[in-house]
């Protein structure tokens, strides 16, 4: 991990939100778990229960490494987290509404593989593969465009832009006059 990581203030983290431009980092590699990563995947947690969120991707706090947390199911002890993941299959296909954290309010109709098996490794540096159906699939789908700094808007076909233009607008629009 690179040096600035450490520095970071983990418990001020919050959500970015589009179109923040740290939304749109190629995320590196992470080389080593250790107690900050732990600390970070802590407050990821928090920050996505807080919200109900079902997936969040460490550069939607602005830590651009690859790393995820998920909780398809949305209970709070159902805690998944995804160290450099990898979808290495994709099968099938569904429709259906999508959502982003860093998009409050705007969703989406996206086609997505149903089926997405996913390597990666866990907490404890294991490694792990899983295979996610329907809404799983989804979410490793999302999260790992989030790694390469793709985004819900970037998925979003003519219509649904039409649809939600308004709301973008309007988050185009604070982030411009919010101060940092
Ligand atoms: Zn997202």
């Amino acid at each position: 991990m690179s040096e600035t990581w450490h520095d970071i203030d983990i418990p001020a983290l919050r959500i970015l939100r589009y179109p923040d431009p740290r939304l749109r980092k190629e995320c590196a590699p992470i080389t080593s778990i250790d107690g900050d990563l732990r600390r970070l995947v802590d407050r990821m947690f928090e920050l996505m229960f807080d919200v109900h969120g079902v997936g969040l991707a460490a550069p939607q706090v602005g830590v651009t490494v690859r790393l995820f947390v998920a909780c398809p199911t949305g209970e709070s002890d159902d805690r998944r987290v995804y160290i450099n993941p990898r979808i290495t299959s994709l099968d099938g296909s569904q429709e259906g509404e999508e959502g982003c954290l860093s998009f409050p309010g705007i969703y989406s109709k996206i086609k997505r593989a149903d089926l997405a098996v996913i390597e990666a490794h866990d907490i404890d540096g294991r490694a792990f593969e899983e295979t996610g159906q329907g809404l799983t699939a989804r979410i490793f789908q999302h999260e790992c465009e989030h790694l390469d700094g793709r985004l819900l808007v970037d998925r979003m076909g003519t219509v649904s832009k039409l649809a939600n233009r308004r709301a973008l607008k309007e988050l185009e629009e604070k982030f411009a006059s919010t101060p940092r």
